[in-house]
């Protein structure tokens, strides 16, 4: 399905309800013979893959080597360690996680890991573990339990609303947990960490804006990785944030094949 081929292409439902996943899809794509094809089964038994209509149709389906197309589809290299044992938590999260969910590394800030859940799975991700259940989404109970440790720790400045993508969420819930945060007085800034302007431009929606604006300084940090992910969609998207007065900062991943080069590494800064 391509841009323009559905008048729902740009309702975000549709596009998170309609993303490429399964093994027939990608065998489909990639043309994969039937070897090929049980590869790329165990593939994504182990690390789910799923990715929006609409940041598939940025894909140069010529290049075998496009950038776009290294992030999202899978890769046999993914279950080919060199390191044994380091691949689960390569940042040694879980080892500071005070309550499920919760990593509290440095003194004055926590990072919330609120969902399991992204529109389209990153092959680069540094959490792919948490791929491994299902795509269902924390409880409140377990979302206030991060929520009563940060109240109780007044070193905590600052709350990164990360995943996941915390911009999958239902829109309540994601405004129960902000409102939670921003009544505990030593937590001065919020930001939350999404990929959803660059492979789900569309659910950066007017409701959705006007409700993180309740919960300003709140600061969004994007994460686009290569300068063709920077389209008409997502720079809408990105204006509609910083038309509500959230400030953006982009998070840059350095990937072997899609931007380690100065070329474009300076075209993405500079368009960003
Ligand atoms: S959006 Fe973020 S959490 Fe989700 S797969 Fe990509 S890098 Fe990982």
């Amino acid at each position: 399905m391509n841009r323009g081929q559905t008048e729902q292409w740009s309702d975000w439902r549709w596009q998170f309800s309609n993303r490429i996943k399964g093994l027939d899809a990608l065998s489909e794509f990639l043309q994969l013979t039937y070897s090929e094809k049980e590869i790329y089964r165990d593939v994504i038994a182990l690390y789910r893959y799923a990715v929006t209509p609409y940041y598939l149709s940025l894909i140069d389906r010529s290049d075998p080597n496009d950038p776009i197309r290294k992030q999202c589809i899978p890769d046999p290299r993914e279950i080919r360690f060199s390191l044994p044992g380091s691949e689960e938590d390569p940042l040694a999260e879980r080892a500071h996680m005070p309550v499920p969910g919760l990593i509290h590394r440095y003194p004055d800030r926590v990072l919330a890991m609120v969902t399991g859940t992204c529109a389209a799975y990153c092959r680069h991700c540094n959490r792919k573990r948490t791929w491994i259940n299902s795509e269902a989404g924390s409880t409140s109970d377990a979302l206030y339990r991060m929520v009563d440790y940060v109240a109780g720790s007044p070193n905590v400045r600052e709350v990164i609303v990360s995943g996941g993508d915390p911009l999958t969420m239902p829109l309540r819930l994601l405004d129960k947990f902000l409102e939670a945060f921003r009544e505990i007085p030593h937590v001065e800034v919020l930001r939350i960490g999404t990929r959803i302007p660059v492979v789900l431009p569309m659910r950066i929606t007017d409701d959705l804006c006007q409700m993180l604006a309740k919960y300003r300084p709140l600061w969004i940090n994007t994460h686009f990785n290569h300068p063709r992910e920077i389209t008409p969609e997502s720079t809408e998207a990105c204006e509609r944030l910083l038309k509500v007065g959230i400030p953006l900062s982009n998070q840059t991943v350095l990937l072997k094949g899609v931007n380690d080069s100065l070329e474009v590494i300076r075209d993405l800064c500079l368009a960003l």
